[in-house]
Parts: structure tokens; C-alpha cells; sequence
């Protein structure tokens, strides 16, 4: 006779348990889910990914295994263990097995206010989705999150992508207070400030304040208060066991349905599991636990004694990386605890770690690493057991790879899931050759996806090739799709992705491919489809600014300017009341223009001989120049022709990374040609070409290519190197990256580009020929066509209104955008 197992909730650890049970081919079970929320399981951990598309499906976990009944919107309202069965709105439902998968819910402190419109939490999708409502709607600009925990983080980001000026308040004096320590906190807060978050630190809320239509004040404990217009409460999670009282389940001192170490409660009947459960372990009071990996590991076990098996919990891996993007922060182990810790911190690349050891420095006990994660996932798969290298050499920031693979078979390298370095490399030996096989064959990397690189690092070493397909959309490289669209003469993204891949596409391959197709089809670059590919910047040929305006930045070709047109881009900067600043790169800024006046400000400098200077896109950004042997004493060539010559001919050029130069008249080098992507340097037989030097995160010396070439030699070499970087290298891989990347090196790229290795020149040489000659200024041909025009509006339905929410205030005689942060850096007294 069949027996029914009823499952209460339906989140991320039901989901895992339901497969759990499926797999192990649970006859004899009739199976029925009671969920509250009305759809089924999704995934929570990568719930802020919803900003990314806001498509719900995104985060599917598949829904519940063949024969389950999932019955969704029927919330579990109370359990009569005396009759086995348990109560919803829609009446009864019997049960042999009960399993509570309940989770936790978002805790709001006790603070006035916390109930007025335009304060939520972050749990649900709904939660997103009332969020995104109400913080895109008219006239709402400033948005807080209580809490700077990995929640409020997360949400802080969502905020920043909803366009609000954003502010994290925590208690603490520093964030994420319980998993990094003080020295990780200060980089981690560096890091969040760069984001253009404002941090308040010791600081806690006293109250909200505001009326029905909204939150407008929230009041410092301090005596200070902020205006706001969203307020998002991320102060921590609670475990959902308000069924523990009425049904008489014991609870754990924190709340939570206390359970043993097989997730049984004081009845044999009545299972907890995940975030409602309050686990205790060798005798412990019973802890909650705020993360799935602990959850998945409890629905393993019970999936395996109500099947008859005999598993038992241990104490759970409470290992966390934060996934705000562009900030890696990762805590693993115990990091806090007593013993030998090692700690480095870089402020220069904003970089910290701490590794902290046994006494005898043999067992890994825990870390900490900000700014830079690459080695989390083989130290935490190192955890409990020795280094596989020496401290330092694991927290060298690139990590290198014969380190990392130096692990004991049985560390673990999937904590979501547990599975240890044994279990891949068994899955790798039996057949699975890349990291989709591998997450179907061992469920690692299926969970919070941080032990990828370490997934792809074990297929390495198993001599398995690894895929260099673009993203799940395409099985192609870069380099691969750049040949498909030259040969097949592809010319929109809907052609390749129906014939050459799957699906719509994602915010990877689309503005990939509209690069390719910008390089292999000229012509205005927002056109049709085209359009819809392109990322922000390029959506409106100018660079968005925090504030939501847009900065102008015409070409000066070589930084060579006549007065009249100097006077023609002081006039544009008056009349529109724009800040203007001159660049490192020889350039003048315009900031502050609302997308309606990018038009008419156009206009002005394209009368007056101006165009695009590309600013915005990933493209030739700049040739600079120092005055060369025109007006300097030591100039040996004219370095300012030389510039001026290669910024026009390689305006436009679409390519992986934005591309700079720059031309020295001696080898005093003042244009700095050295930290570009080309630099040319003039000696005095001619010219010496530096290639893949760049400035940013890791700066890099261009490498010596070539020495004293003619003119017209290095035009050509330039030429071949642009377009081989261009047609061959990854998504966003600089060149410096590139030729690091590149077997054989700078030899190899000489053997290709100057002799012809691969017999590529002619084709080399045609394509960039075609772009010079295919060249056309996008701002004129925007201005020249009223249907490309109709974009540049703040508002579709009301076309000739700016934006309400775009404010200005005055600084040292020049307009910024208002500021409720940080005051500006004086020095010396007042000015
Ligand atoms: C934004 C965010 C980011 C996160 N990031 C990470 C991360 O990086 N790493 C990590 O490990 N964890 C992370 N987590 C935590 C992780 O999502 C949870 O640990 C995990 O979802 C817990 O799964 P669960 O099934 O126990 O609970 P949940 O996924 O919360 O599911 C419980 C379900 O039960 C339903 N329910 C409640 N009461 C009843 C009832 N009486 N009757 C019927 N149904 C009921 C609820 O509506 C809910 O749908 C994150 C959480 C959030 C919100
Ligand atoms: S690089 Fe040489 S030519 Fe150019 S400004 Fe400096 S010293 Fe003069």
C-alpha cells in the first residue's frame, strides 16, 4: 500500500530533496508539496540575476520530478501530529512522512516606519518585482538598505541598477561584519564606495518617516537623518516555524524546528530541513543556518532515511562569496578562530587576504579574501587539511594553476553539494568532457558556482580540452564567430543566433557579436536589430554618467586643436551648462547633458568640424601626442602628424577592448606610448612600434615589436596587428591579454604579421582598408536622419520634458551633479 510523504514549502532545499528522493526510485510513496508562494521552486542564492532580465524564468529550477504533486499557493497552516495530517486553506491532506521545508523570512527590526510604502524586503521574487515598481516609478531617486550584511550588499547593487543614488546603513563598524574582519572591511568598503555607494558604517536606524504615498526620511541614531524614497530592509532572516507551537515541535534557542543529526524532530514523523531547521550536532543547542549548502545536505540525508538508509548531518561548511558584481569578497571556514593567520593586503590593487592555520601552520582553518577570490575555491576545498603550497604563493592575486591543483582527492571541492576532488576527477576519467557534463554527472557547480574555475582547472589536468564557447547561446569562440560572419557573410545577430546558436541571446553575446558585425559589416552601428545589441553607452553614442546625463566628447585628433574650434567647445559647454574637464588622454569632457539636448549639442560641434570621439564605445578611444620635432628641442620626428594620421584612420574601429596610442617625437617619451595598446616611439631613423601596453587594474609595459620602420611599414604593421587582435581575440580580453595568451608570443605575432605565417596579410590588410574607407562620423549620421534622431528623448510620451529627477548644484565655479554623500576633498581652507 502506498504511503504519503508530504513535503511543507517549496524553496530551494525542497526542490533538493523531491530529486534526492526521486533518485533514489522511492516506490511506494505517493508524494504531495504544499507551497506557499504561487510558483514553483526557484533560485534564490542567484536571485538578484532577476535585475539582469527580469524574467523570472531565468531562475527555474526545473520544477518538481515526475509524479510529485505540487500544490501551489496552499500555505501549510498547522499539523495534527495526533491524526497525521496537515491543514490548509483547502482543506486536509493525510500524511506517513512530513517533511517542513519552510525557509526563513526577511527580519524587520522593530523600528516606526517599517511599515509605510516604499520599504520592502529582499526574500521573493514578488519582493523584486513590488521593488523594481516602485523605485523606477516618477520622481524616486534615493534609495538605503538597512543592513550591510551579503544580503544588503546584493541588495544595494540591485538599487544601483534601478538607477537610485544608493546608501547601505549597518550597525556594525564595518560591512559584512560576520565574515570578514577589520582589515577586509576598510577594502571591502573601498571597493563598495567605488561603486558609487555611500556607506554609512556604526550607524543604525532609528526610525522611518513619511506618509501614505511613501517613505520620505530615514533618522540616524546619531541625531542625523537622509531623505529617502526606498528603503530596503536586509537586517537578517528569521527561520518560518510558526507551525513549531500549535503542533507542540520543540524549537531551537534561536528558533528554527529543533532536529537532530538526521533532521528528525522529537517525532519520527516529522522531518525539518533547510533554513526552518535548527540543526543540532554532537550534542549542540541547535544552529539555523543562513545558507543552502547546509540545506542540500540535509535533504540528502533525510531523503536517505525515509528511503532507509542511515545518514547523518555534520557540522555544515558555512563557506560564503559574495556575487555583487565586480567585487569578489569570499569567508570560508573559520576565519575568526585562535591560531597562525597570514594576511596580506595591497592597497594599490585594493586587495586582502587572510589565511588563518592551526598552530603547527599544517591545517587550514579558515580565510578571508577581498578584492580578489581566484583562490577561493581550492582553498576552501583545502579546508581542514594542509595547503597544497606554501600561504604566500596561495595568495599571489593571479593564483597559478600547478598550485591549485595539488589538492587531496578527498577535498572537497563542491561544498553546495559535497563533492570532493575524487568524484570529478572519477566523472572526467568516465567520460565527462566539460563543465555542463560534469554538473549533470556530479550536481557540482550547480549550487552557488563558485568551484567553476576549479571544475575547469580538474578538466585541464585531465587532459580534457577545454570549450572556448562564447556563452550558452553559442558553442563558438569569439574567434570562431568572427570567421563564421566574415565567410557567411552574416549580417544581424538574429541570422547567426538561429542558424550558428540557441535561444535569444544574453547581455554576453549580444554586444560580442554587434562588435564583430560592426568590424565585418561598416556601417551605422544602430540600425534595425543592431540597436537592441548594443550596451548603454553605445545605445546613445555617448558615455552614461552616474547621475543619468551623458558626457560629449568630440575627436581631437593627436590633441591638435585650432582656437576657433577651442572657442566653439567653450561656447557648447556655456550655453548648455556643461562641466568640462580635460582628460589624460588630450580630450575635452563635456558632462552633464540630458539625453534630449545630445542632439542639439551635436549639431553645434558637428558644424563646427567636430565628430564622435568614440568615448563611449569599445573602440579606438585616442592617439596622443607630444609636440614632436615641430616646436621641442629634442623631437626627432613629428610625432603630432604621425598621431593625428592614425587617430583618423582608425576612428570607429569596433574591437574586444577600447583601444588607445599614443606617438613620442624622442625617446624621452612624453605621450607615454608605453601604457598602449600601440605606441609608437621616433627614433632617428624612423619609428619603433610598442604593442599590448595598457593602463588600468594591472598595468602592463608595451612590448618593443618592431624598430625604425618607414612610415608607410608601420602603418602597415599597426594595420595587421588591430585586425589579427580584433578578429582573434576573447570577449573583452585586452591585447595585453591577448599576446600574454598567445602561444609563441610576440614571435608568433611577428611571424604572422610581418611574415606572413599564416598567410593572413592580404586579408588582414583588406579588412582594415575596408573600414577606413566604410568610415562614417555616428553623431552626423544620427543627426542626419530624423527616424535615428527619435531616441534621444527623455520620455517617450513626452518628448520636450526633462527629466524632474536630474539636479545640479555648483562646485569650484562649474556645475555636478547634487551630492547627499561625501563632501568634496578642500585643502587648505576654505576656497
Ligand atoms: C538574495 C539572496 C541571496 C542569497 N545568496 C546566497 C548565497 O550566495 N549563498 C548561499 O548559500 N545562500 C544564499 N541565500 C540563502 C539561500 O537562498 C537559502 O539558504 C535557501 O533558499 C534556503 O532554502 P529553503 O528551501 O530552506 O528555504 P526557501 O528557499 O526560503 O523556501 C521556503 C519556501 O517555503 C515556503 N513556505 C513557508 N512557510 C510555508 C508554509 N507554512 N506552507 C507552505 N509553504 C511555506 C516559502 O514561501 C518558500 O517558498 C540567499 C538568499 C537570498 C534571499
Ligand atoms: S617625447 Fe621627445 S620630442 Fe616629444 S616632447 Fe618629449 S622630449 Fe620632446
Amino acid at each position: 500500500m502506498s504511503r504519503n510523504l508530504v513535503v511543507a514549502g517549496h524553496g530551494m532545499v525542497a526542490q533538493r530533496f523531491l530529486e534526492a528522493f526521486a533518485d533514489r526510485g522511492a516506490d511506494g510513496w505517493t508524494v504531495t508539496v504544499l507551497a506557499e508562494e504561487h510558483r514553483p521552486a526557484y533560485d534564490r542564492v542567484r536571485l538578484s540575476a532577476w535585475f539582469d532580465t527580469y524574467d523570472a524564468a531565468d531562475l527555474d529550477l526545473g520544477g518538481a520530478p515526475a509524479g510529485v504533486e505540487l500544490r501551489l499557493g496552499q500555505a501549510v497552516t498547522a499539523i495534527d501530529r495526533d491524526r497525521r495530517v496537515v491543514v490548509t486553506p483547502a482543506g486536509e491532506t493525510p500524511y506517513d512522512a512530513l517533511v517542513l521545508a519552510t525557509g526563513s523570512r526577511a527580519f524587520v527590526p522593530p523600528i516606526a516606519g517599517a511599515d509605510l510604502p516604499g520599504v520592502f524586503v529582499y526574500r521573493t521574487i514578488d519582493d523584486l518585482e513590488q521593488l523594481r515598481e516602485w523605485s523606477t516609478a516618477n520622481g524616486r531617486r534615493v534609495g538605503a538598505v538597512l543592513g550591510g550584511g551579503l544580503l544588503g550588499l546584493e541588495a544595494a547593487n540591485a538599487l544601483r541598477l534601478l538607477g537610485l543614488e544608493t546608501h547601505v546603513v549597518e550597525f556594525a563598524p564595518r560591512l559584512m561584519p560576520l565574515q570578514v574582519d577589520e582589515g577586509g572591511g576598510a577594502v571591502l568598503r573601498r571597493h563598495i564606495e567605488a561603486l558609487g555607494v555611500t556607506v554609512h558604517t556604526a550607524r543604525g536606524c532609528a526610525g522611518l518617516e513619511g506618509g501614505p504615498d511613501g517613505v520620505t526620511t530615514m533618522r540616524f541614531n546619531d541625531g542625523g537623518e537622509l531623505a529617502v524614497d526606498v528603503v530596503v530592509v536586509a537586517a537578517g532572516i528569521r527561520p518560518r516555524d510558526e507551525l513549531a507551537e500549535a503542533a507542540g515541535l520543540a524549537k531551537g534557542p534561536r528558533g528554527g524546528f529543533l532536529v537532530d543529526d538526521s533532521c528528525a524532530t522529537a517525532d519520527p514523523a516529522v522531518w525539518a530541513i533547510g533554513e526552518c531547521a535548527s540543526l543540532s550536532v554532537e550534542g549542540g543547542d541547535g544552529v539555523c543556518y543562513g545558507l543552502v549548502a547546509p540545506g542540500y545536505a540535509m535533504a540528502e540525508v533525510v531523503a536517505d532515511r525515509i528511503t532507509g538508509g542511515g545518514s547523518k548531518m555534520a557540522l555544515p561548511d558555512t563557506s560564503t562569496k559574495l556575487k555583487l558584481l565586480g567585487v569578489d569578497v569570499a569567508s570560508f571556514g573559520a576565519p575568526f578562530a585562535p591560531g597562525l593567520d597570514v594576511v596580506v593586503t595591497d592597497q594599490v590593487t585594493g586587495v586582502y587576504a587572510k589565511l588563518l592555520l592551526t598552530d603547527d601552520a599544517k591545517t587550514l582553518l579558515g580565510g578571508i579574501l577581498v578584492g580578489d577570490a581566484s583562490a577561493y575555491p581550492t582553498l576552501r576545498a583545502s579546508l581542514g587539511g594542509p595547503l597544497p603550497a606554501a600561504p604566500l604563493a596561495m595568495l599571489a592575486p593571479a593564483g597559478d594553476g600547478a598550485v591549485k591543483m595539488d589538492l587531496p582527492g578527498t577535498a572537497q571541492v563542491c561544498s553546495c553539494h559535497a563533492v570532493t576532488k575524487d568524484h570529478v576527477t572519477d566523472a572526467i576519467a568516465g567520460g565527462c568532457a566539460d563543465v555542463a557534463g560534469l554538473k549533470t554527472c556530479t550536481k557540482a557547480g550547480t549550487g552557488c558556482g563558485s568551484c567553476i574555475p576549479l571544475l575547469k582547472q580538474l578538466l585541464a589536468a585531465g587532459g580534457v580540452a577545454q570549450s572556448k564557447a562564447l556563452c550558452e547561446h553559442f558553442t563558438y569562440s569569439r574567434q570562431e564567430l568572427f570567421d563564421i560572419i566574415r565567410v557567411r557573410r552574416v549580417t544581424s545577430f538574429s541570422e547567426l543566433v538561429s542558424t550558428y546558436g540557441s535561444g535569444r541571446g544574453c547581455d554576453i553575446c549580444k554586444p560580442a557579436i554587434a562588435s564583430i558585425l560592426a568590424t565585418t559589416n561598416p556601417g551605422y552601428i544602430l540600425d534595425g536589430e543592431q540597436a537592441a545589441l548594443q550596451d548603454t553607452n553605445d545605445h546613445f553614442l555617448a558615455n552614461i554618467q552616474r547621475d543619468g546625463t551623458y558626457s560629449v566628447v568630440p575627436r581631437i585628433p593627436g590633441g591638435e586643436i585650432t582656437p576657433e574650434k577651442l572657442i566653439v567647445i567653450g561656447e557648447v559647454a556655456r550655453d548648455f551648462g556643461l562641466y568640462t574637464k580635460i582628460t589624460g588622454g588630450q580630450r575635452i569632457d563635456l558632462f552633464g547633458a540630458r539625453v534630449e539636448q545630445l542632439p542639439v549639442i551635436w549639431q553645434r560641434l558637428v558644424e563646427a568640424g567636430f565628430e564622435s570621439g568614440h568615448a563611449y564605445g569599445k573602440a579606438l578611444r585616442t592617439v596622443k601626442s607630444c609636440v614632436g620635432e615641430t616646436w621641442c628641442r629634442y623631437g626627432v620626428q613629428d610625432s603630432v602628424g604621425l598621431a593625428i594620421d592614425l587617430e583618423l584612420r582608425y576612428r570607429g574601429l569596433r574591437a574586444p577592448h577600447k583601444l588607445k596610442s599614443a606617438v613620442s617625437g624622442c625617446a624621452r617619451e612624453c605621450a607615454e606610448a608605453r601604457s598602449k595598446d600601440f605606441g609608437i616611439i621616433a627614433t632617428e631613423n624612423g619609428w619603433n612600434l610598442y604593442v599590448a601596453g595598457n593602463g588600468g587594474f594591472r598595468p602592463r609595459h608595451a612590448d618593443l615589436f618592431l624598430t625604425d620602420l618607414s612610415t608607410e611599414d608601420l602603418v602597415r604593421y599597426i594595420d595587421r596587428f588591430l585586425m589579427y587582435y580584433i578578429r582573434t581575440a576573447d570577449r573583452l580580453q585586452r591585447t595585453a591579454a591577448w599576446l600574454e595568451a598567445m602561444d609563441g608570443g610576440l614571435d608568433h605575432l611577428r611571424d604572422v604579421i610581418v611574415d606572413d605565417s599564416l598567410g593572413l596579410c592580404a586579408e588582414l590588410d583588406a579588412q582594415m582598408a575596408q573600414h577606413v574607407t566604410a568610415y562614417a562620423d555616428e553623431w552626423r549620421a544620427t543627426l542626419d536622419d530624423p527616424d535615428r534622431l527619435a531616441r534621444f528623448v527623455s520620455f517617450v510620451n513626452a518628448p520636450e520634458t526633462p527629466d524632474p529627477d536630474i539636479t545640479f548644484e555648483v562646485e569650484r565655479g562649474q556645475k555636478v551633479p547634487t551630492r547627499q554623500g561625501p563632501v568634496p576633498v578642500t585643502i587648505g581652507g576654505a576656497r
